[in-house]
C-alpha cells in the first residue's frame, strides 16, 4: 500500500464505524496560552474534553499535522539521529466524545491493525497503565482484561506514568493510556524472546505506533487531577511509523513519505544516502543531514503555510531555529553553500496535494519565505562557523562567545550547542543566558530613552546591520552597531 492508501484506509475504517471525518487543525496554535504548536491530535478538541464546548459529532476521525519541538513534547534532538521521531508528523486519530470507551477503542484498534492492515499478531505488544500510588491512580485492570481477549498475557506490558499516562501539557486533559508497539526486527532476531523487554526501551526496531488515551481527568494548575464531566477516547497513531511497518522498512525515511525528498537531496547534492550507516561509519553524517533536511522542511513549510512566519520571538523563532539547523547541516555535511532547502517545497507540496491542500495552494509564497531565510542566514553562517572552528577555549564553550555567535552571526543557542556536541564540547549555558539577559536589559534601557518610532542615526557615522535582537515582546529590534 502507498502512504496515501494507508491514510485513506484509516479514515475509511473509522467512517465505517460511524465516525465523521474532520480536517486537520492548523499546526500553529493561536488561541491557547498553554501551547505554541499542535503537538497531538487532541489539541483541537480540548474544549470538548473539558465539557466547555458542545459536541456536534460524538465520533470523529482525522489525520492531524503535529509538531514536537517545544514544551512538554520536544523530540528535536532525536530527529535525524533516529529513524522514527520527526519534528512534523501526522497523527491519525479516532475520537469518542462521551460516546464509546475502552471496549470499542481496543477492539477496533486490534481489528484495524491485524485484519485490515494485516500486521502479524506475533509482532505486536500492547501496554497498559500500571497505576501510580502518588497520584492515587489504580492499575487499568479494565484495559488489561479487554486486551486479554486478543493477546496472550505475555505480550501485555505494564507501563508507568511516563509511558502510560498521557498529558497534553502541564495542564489540561489527560488520562491513562494503552499503547501498541511493533517488533520490526527480523524473524530470527524476534526468536530471541527479548521483544517484550524492548518495548519502551528506545530500540530502533521495536517501536510504539499507536496510543489509545482514555481521557478522564483535567490536570489543574496546582497539579491536582480533576475528573472530567464525561469519559472520552483520544487515539493517536504515528502515520509515518505505520507506513514504515506496512511497507516493511527499517526506517521511516525509506518509505514513500520521505523518499521523494531524500532522493531529491541526494541527487542534487551528489552524495549517496547511506540510510543504514551507523554513527561513526562512512556516510553517517551525510545521512543524518539528509534526514534532518527532509524532516525539517516539512515542519518549516507547514508552519509557514499555517500562518506563522519565521521571526525573532516565540513561535516565529522556533521555526527560524529549525530552519537554521537544517541550513547548517546542509552546509557542513553536504557542501550545499547556496540556498537549497527552498527547492524542496514544491516536492513536498506535490506529495501533500489532496491531503493538506494548504501547502500546495501557497507553495510559491512558502518557497519564497524559505529562500529569504536561507539567504539571510547564509550571509553570516560561513564566518560564524570559521569563528567556531578557531575557538580555542577548552572543553566548555564560553557563554560570551556563544552569545557573540548568536548575536552577531545569528546562531541559535541550540545550534551552537549541537555543533559543540559534535566536537565533544559543551556550552556554558548559564554564561550565555547571563549575556543574553544583560543585552535585554541594555535594550530595555535604550527603549526607555528612545520612545519614538524613529531612531535618528548620527549622520557622521556609518552603521552596519548586525542582526536582530531577541526580545520578550512582539517587536523585533533591529540592531545597528557603529563601525
Ligand atoms: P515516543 O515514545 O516514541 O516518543 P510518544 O509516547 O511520545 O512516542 P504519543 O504522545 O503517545 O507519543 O503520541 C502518539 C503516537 O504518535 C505515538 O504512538 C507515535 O506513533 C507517534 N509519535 C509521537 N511522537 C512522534 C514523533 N516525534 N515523530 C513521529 N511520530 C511520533
Ligand atoms: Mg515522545
Ligand atoms: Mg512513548
Ligand atoms: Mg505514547
Amino acid at each position: 500500500m502507498t502512504a496515501k492508501e494507508i491514510r485513506q484506509t484509516f479514515l475509511e475504517f473509522f467512517k465505517s464505524k460511524q465516525h465523521h471525518i474532520v480536517p486537520s487543525a492548523p499546526i500553529v496554535v493561536k488561541n491557547d496560552p498553554t501551547l505554541m504548536f499542535t503537538n497531538a491530535g487532541m489539541n483541537q478538541f480540548k474544549d470538548l474534553f473539558l465539557g466547555e464546548a458542545a459536541v456536534k459529532y460524538p465520533r470523529v476521525v482525522d489525520t492531524q499535522r503535529c509538531l514536537r519541538v517545544s514544551g512538554k513534547h520536544n523530540d528535536l534532538e532525536e530527529v535525524g539521529i533516529d529513524t522514527y521521531h520527526h519534528t512534523m508528523f501526522e497523527m491519525l486519530g479516532n475520537w469518542s466524545f462521551g460516546d464509546y470507551f475502552k471496549k470499542e477503542a481496543i477492539a477496533w484498534s486490534w481489528e484495524l491493525l491485524t485484519e485490515v492492515y494485516k500486521i502479524p499478531k506475533d509482532q505486536l505488544y500492547v501496554s497498559v497503565f500500571e497505576g501510580d500510588e502518588k497520584e492515587g491512580l489504580p492499575k487499568d485492570q479494565e484495559a488489561y482484561d479487554l486486551w486479554k481477549q486478543f493477546v496472550p498475557e505475555d505480550r501485555i506490558v505494564l507501563g508507568n506514568k511516563k509511558d502510560n499516562f498521557w498529558e497534553m501539557g502541564d495542564t489540561g486533559p489527560c488520562g491513562p493510556c494503552s499503547e501498541i508497539h511493533v517488533d520490526c526486527r527480523t524473524a530470527e532476531e524476534r526468536a530471541d524472546g527479548r521483544g517484550k523487554s524492548l518495548v519502551n526501551a528506545d530500540h530502533p526496531q521495536v517501536i510504539e505506533i499507536w496510543n489509545n488515551v482514555f481521557m478522564q481527568f483535567n490536570r489543574l494548575k496546582d497539579g491536582s487531577l480533576k475528573p472530567l464531566p464525561a469519559k472520552h477516547v483520544d487515539t493517536g497513531m504515528g502515520f509515518e511509523r505505520l507506513v514504515r511497518v506496512l511497507q516493511d522498512k527499517t526506517s521511516n525515511y525509506d518509505t514513500d513519505v520521505f523518499t521523494p525528498l531524500i532522493n531529491f537531496i541526494a541527487e542534487k547534492s551528489g552524495f549517496e544516502y547511506v540510510g543504514a550507516a551507523e554513527p561513526g561509519e562512512k556516510g553517517w553524517n551525510e545521512a543524518v543531514a539528509m534526514r534532518v533536511m527532509a524532516d525539517h522542511i516539512r515542519a518549516i513549510s507547514f508552519v509557514i503555510a499555517d500562518g506563522q512566519l519565521p521571526s525573532n520571538n516565540k513561535a516565529g523563532y522556533v521555526i527560524r531555529r529549525i530552519l537554521r539547523r537544517a541550513v547548517r547541516y546542509a552546509y557542513t555535511f553536504l557542501n550545499l553553500k547556496e540556498p537549497f532547502l527552498n527547492q524542496l517545497v514544491p516536492v513536498l507540496a506535490e506529495q501533500f496535494n489532496g491531503v493538506f491542500d494548504e501547502l500546495n495552494l501557497q507553495k510559491d509564497f512558502v518557497q519564497k519565505v524559505v529562500l529569504e531565510e536561507e539567504v539571510s542566514f547564509l550571509r553570516t553562517l560561513a564566518t560564524g562557523i570559521q569563528r567556531f572552528e578557531k575557538y580555542d577555549g577548552g572543553k566548555i564553550i564560553d557563554g560570551n562567545f556563544a552569545f557573540e555567535l548568536y548575536d552577531t552571526f545569528g546562531f541559535p543557542i541550540d545550534l551552537t550547542d549541537l555543533m559543540a556536541r559534535e566536537k565533544g564540547l559543551s556550552v556554558d549555558m548559564e554564561g550565555f543566558n547571563k549575556a543574553l539577559e544583560e543585552q535585554k536589559n541594555r535594550s530595555r534601557a535604550a527603549t526607555a530613552i528612545d520612545t519614538g518610532d524613529w531612531v535618528i542615526v548620527n549622520e557622521d557615522r556609518e552603521t552596519e546591520f548586525v542582526g536582530y535582537d531577541l526580545t520578550e515582546t512582539e517587536t523585533e529590534i533591529i540592531k545597528y552597531r557603529k563601525v
